[in-house]
């Protein structure tokens, strides 16, 4: 501290001089204008107003004010000029020389000097541009968060952690979203915010804030609120804790949101993805879903599925279009939904399926009467359009896995739905899924596995071979060709008949593979045959429909036939009527084709399919095999009205040959001897026979030239 009065005053002055506030100091001093010789003014005061000292007393403070601040700081001043106040403090802006601002904290107070009368005055500034930025800023931030939360589509809140969500703020969105205003939920005034959320998710929202506050994680939870009309509506709320400083709760803070538009759209897709669009009922994947959440979570309670299959629908697709069977299923549909209730839901599983979903019924018993009331409903819709169909039931084990349900489950309630349609044929049959067609199922599983075998290039076993059945001229009494039917005997399942295992390898398509090396073999017989002597003994063979469309065919027959060294005209070729089905004049080519190769044509089966005696005459064939259903009414009372003998001669007249297979009776033989049959093929004559038995079988039975 300076000792003496000059040292005091250079301090002083060197203070004035370096301190960093702005001094100025007015003797007499009047805002507009004032005399320079009455004004001391501090480095700093120069340096925050950007002004010289001259340029400052020149223009005199008023000049350089900010016009939003003249009048309140002219005031001031009046007012501390006239003794009414003691000082003055006041934020204001000085326009500096290139026209920014400096906002200025002021403080203005009279100055006494000693010894004398004139009215001076002190005037601080300080700088606070930087706070008046940030309380800019800050001011800016607040009026937006307002702006936003009286805006928010919902309400934003700050609310104690109790069991009622006591509300310390409430946004003005609360009135929209709620219907409630938001003083009426501040600090539970009419009612808490937890009387607003839908009951059932009361627990469930307090346990969630109890899981996630102690993580400090977000709160994330969509659920229902009622409104103050009664309304339900769909919110999700976003929210987290408030900690302090020990790490305790001191309230929750977020906002609640509507999303009721949202939950709609999203009812719509869940709709849409669980409903057949055509019929409204639940689809196939709501049910795959539906049993597999049942499949765990009701393990106790009895579940059944009962299948209805409309199969034969899309014969009436063919002859009468898509709307036609389209409207028949949608008018199905209405019928069965009548039939649903809350543990019997109804599904519309594929075009010609539907399926009931039972939970919880009683027995057996139970199932089979409401099947035989759902045929009858079925029957009622399809009484004009002749339209069969098949139910399957299936009763779902307590053990059934739900990994397997497409596969396992609809598959086995198709198969037995499948099975009573082309089992029984007829109107609307029922067939449960049990061990039994179990056991069925799992035969054809073994049965396709061992075809697939067979079916192999490199396949050298003999379980599939060929049985030779005579066929007799009856003219002369001696043997004239074989019919060769194929047998499937395997170790696992013993002998297999080829009524069982045709019709499989036709729908496995393994019947092309399958259906050639039954031609080897038979070509290896009548090379047999020939080698022996017989030249003359044909030997027919049976061909699907499949290998007959199957482009490579034909090909395929002469290149073996040349290989073979076989003659076309000792073999013959079986086809069923029902091929013509498919398209009659394609296959009449085919036919053409082979005939003109030397091969002779027969159609097995007459009779019993398509063609009938209608279309014969345009059968380029050589053969008619009349089928036993005639063969054995020869055998009744009434022959007059047997058709067999009509058969005969109108087949006689087309040119073709008739053979009569199935004789079993020296009395059909007569009968058939009598129309004038040429061939027959039967018990009567011979079962049909090893190779070794059918050649000793033929010597014994054998003229040459005579057949
Ligand atoms: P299909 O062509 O009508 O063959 C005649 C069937 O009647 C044979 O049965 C034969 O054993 C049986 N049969 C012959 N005479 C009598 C009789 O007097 N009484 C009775 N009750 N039955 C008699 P199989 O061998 O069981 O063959 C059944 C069907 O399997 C055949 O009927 C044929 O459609 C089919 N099939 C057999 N082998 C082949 C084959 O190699 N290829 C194709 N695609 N189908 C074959
Ligand atoms: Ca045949
Ligand atoms: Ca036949």
């Amino acid at each position: 501290m300076p000792s003496n009065t000059y040292e005091q005053a250079r301090f002083l002055g060197m203070i004035f001089e370096q301190v960093p506030i702005g001094i100025a100091i007015a003797y007499n001093y009047e805002p507009e204008s004032s005399d320079p010789a009455n004004v001391i003014i501090n480095p700093r005061y120069e340096q925050i107003t950007g002004r010289s000292k001259e340029e400052l007393i020149g223009l005199g403070w008023a000049k350089i004010t900010h016009p939003g601040d003249l009048e309140k700081a002219l005031q001031n001043f009046r007012r501390l000029q006239a003794g009414q106040i003691p000082m003055y403090a006041m934020d204001k802006r000085y326009i500096k020389p290139d026209g920014s601002i400096v906002w200025v904290h002021m403080i203005v107070a009279p100055f006494t000097l000693p010894n004398t009368e004139q009215k001076s005055h002190i005037c601080l500034i300080q700088d606070i541009t930087g706070h008046k930025a940030v309380e800019k800023a800050l001011h800016e931030s607040e009026r937006s968060k307002s702006v936003f939360l009286s805006h928010l589509p919902g309400l934003a809140y700050r609310c104690n952690k109790d069991r009622d969500w006591t509300m310390q703020y409430v946004s003005e969105g609360c009135f929209g979203l709620t219907g409630y205003p938001p003083e009426s939920l501040l600090y539970n005034r009419d009612l808490s915010y937890n009387d607003i959320i839908a009951p059932e998710y009361r627990e469930l929202l307090w346990e969630e804030w109890e899981r996630i506050l102690p993580k400090r994680l977000p709160f994330k939870y969509e659920y229902e609120i009622v409104t103050a009309t009664g309304e339900r509506k769909w919110v999700l709320e976003l929210g987290q804790g408030v900690y302090n400083e020990q790490g305790e709760v001191e309230a929750l803070e977020g906002i609640v949101l509507d999303i009721s538009d949202r939950k709609a759209m999203e009812d719509t897709l869940k709709y849409n993805s669980e409903h057949d669009s055509w019929t409204g009922l639940y689809n196939r994947n709501y049910l795959i879903s539906l049993l597999k959440k049942d499949l765990t979570q009701k393990k106790g309670l009895k579940k059944a599925l009962i299948g209805i299959n409309l199969g034969s629908i899309h014969l009436l697709t063919i002859n009468y279009g898509f709307h036609y069977s389209q409207n028949l299923i949608k008018k199905a549909a209405e019928v069965l939904s009548r039939y649903c209730k809350e543990n019997c839901l109804l599904f519309h599983t594929r075009e010609n399926r539907f399926l009931f979903y039972l939970l919880d019924y009683k027995d057996k018993n139970e199932l089979v009467a409401f099947s035989k009331t759902i045929v009858e409903a079925l029957e009622g819709v399809f009484v004009t359009d002749r339209i069969s169909g098949g139910i399957g039931i299936l009763e779902i084990a307590p053990d059934e896995s739900e990994v397997n349900i497409e596969e396992g489950l609809l598959r086995r309630v198709l198969i037995a739905s499948e099975r009573s349609v082309s089992l029984l044929g007829k109107d609307f049959e029922v067939c449960f899924c049990d061990e039994e067609l179990e056991a069925v199922i799992n035969r054809e599983r073994d049965i396709v596995e061992a075809l697939n075998y067979i079916a192999a290039e490199d396949y050298t076993n003999n379980e599939l071979y060929l049985q030779y059945q005579p066929v007799m001229d009856i003219k002369t009494g001696f043997i004239c060709g074989f019919e060769a039917l194929a047998r499937l005997r395997t170790k696992k399942l013993g002998p297999v008949s080829p009524v069982e295992f045709i019709p499989l390898a036709e729908k496995t398509k393994l019947i092309l593979p399958i259906g050639e090396k039954v031609i080897i073999q038979a070509f290896s017989f009548l090379n047999r045959l020939t080698a022996q002597g017989y030249n003359d003994i044909a030997v027919s063979i049976n061909i699907s429909a499949i290998q007959l469309l199957n482009p490579g065919f034909t090909g395929r027959l002469l290149e073996l036939v040349r290989e073979m060294q076989v003659n076309p005209e000792n073999v013959a070729i079986e086809i069923t009527e029902s091929v013509f089905v498919s398209d009659f004049d394609y296959i009449n080519n085919i036919i053409g084709k082979l005939r003109a190769a030397g091969f002779r044509i027969a159609i097995d089966d007459f009779g019993t399919g398509y063609s009938s005696l209608a279309r014969e005459e345009e059968l380029a064939v050589d053969c008619i095999k009349i089928d036993k259903h005639f063969i054995d009414k020869l055998l009744g009372q009434d022959l007059s009205k047997v058709i067999t003998g009509n058969i005969i001669s109108i087949s006689h007249k087309l040119g073709h040959c008739t053979i009569a297979e199935g004789v079993e009776h020296e009395k059909q033989l007569q009968h058939l001897k009598e129309y004038g049959c040429d061939r027959v093929q039967g018990y009567l004559i011979s079962k049909p026979l090893d190779e070794e038995d059918a050649i000793s079988f033929l010597r014994n039975n054998y003229t040459e030239k005579l057949c």
